[in-house]
């Protein structure tokens, strides 16, 4: 079997299936089993697989056609135009969280500490740290599993011991710290709608989704417990729900503090800057 035909089989497959973006992701599948850039798959058109190659691909098709994300089946994705590993214990970091890491880079303070909650795959605290090395990077998360790639994503992006990793349930590992600027992406998405949600989204962690209270839970507790965690002058960055501007708006000023909300490139609200 010829490259370019298996390029072809497998979009219409997924075509069929009803996958929006059937020849990308067959091109990426593909790429990443034969271990080439993208783009050369047209130029290798006319190359001849061998049996291991049309089994794995055949493999990995099989998986997309069950509507496993494109990432998970790749085992890593590009966030920040770094290189993550993902892999089911870990939220696939989305294009719309690098407004959350632009606002980190510029908002942190010169040689400043900062805190990740809900760090996930690290993904907003290594790509922080990538651009912004002066900054002193905690992180933490209540997963373990978790911790354990995105410790993983640190040493690959960054080299040992760039980000201080901490298990635990938001602040609870920082009992006495102050920082400049506390980042997350924490779980935002109302729980009741977890048996409406989309087939892809039912193959990453629930508890990096959804929250209690319409999806408000985890963003108030933030919220409430970062003036504790913050110093003076200090700021925090969340990443929130399309429909949770004004709640934020008014539990950030409850607080005492300043709010902004910035909309995401798909023109809907996305990042809040709560300043002290
Ligand atoms: N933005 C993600 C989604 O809608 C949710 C991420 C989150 O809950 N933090 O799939």
């Amino acid at each position: 079997m010829l490259l370019g035909d298996i390029v072809k089989d497998t979009t219409l497959l997924f075509k069929e299936k009803g996958i929006e973006t059937p020849s990308l992701d067959a091109e990426v599948l593909i790429s990443s089993v034969l271990d080439i850039d993208r783009y050369k798959l047209v130029s290798h058109r006319d190359r001849a697989l061998d049996s291991k190659e049309i089994s794995k691909i055949k493999k990995y098709t099989a998986r997309r056609l069950k509507f496993e994300p494109v990432a998970y089946i790749v085992g890593v994705k590009e966030f920040y135009s770094l290189e993550f590993i993902v892999n089911r214990d870990v939220l696939i970091p989305r294009p719309e969280t690098e407004l959350l890491v632009d606002m980190a880079v510029y908002w942190g303070e010169t040689g400043g500490m900062v805190l990740d909650l809900c760090t996930g795959s690290g993904a907003v605290a290594v790509a922080l740290k990538h651009n912004r090395q002066d900054l002193d990077v905690y992180a933490s998360d209540i997963s373990g599993k978790a911790l354990k790639t995105a410790r993983k994503n640190s040493n690959n992006i960054l080299g040992p011991k760039k980000i201080k990793f901490f298990e635990g349930d938001l602040f609870a590992p920082f009992k006495g710290l102050r920082f400049n600027m506390i980042v997350s992406n924490p779980p935002y998405i109302d729980i009741n709608l977890k048996d409406k949600m989309q087939r892809d989204l039912s193959f990453e962690p629930e508890s990096a989704l959804f929250a209690e209270n319409h999806g408000k839970k985890i963003i108030e507790d933030i919220i409430k417990n970062s003036i504790n965690y913050i110093k003076d002058n200090g700021v925090l960055l969340l990443e929130i729900g399309s429909d949770q501007q004004e709640f934020v708006r008014s539990k950030g000023k409850k607080h005492g503090f300043t709010v902004s909300v910035l909309n995401d490139y798909a023109g809907l609200p996305r990042v809040a800057v709560l300043k002290r």
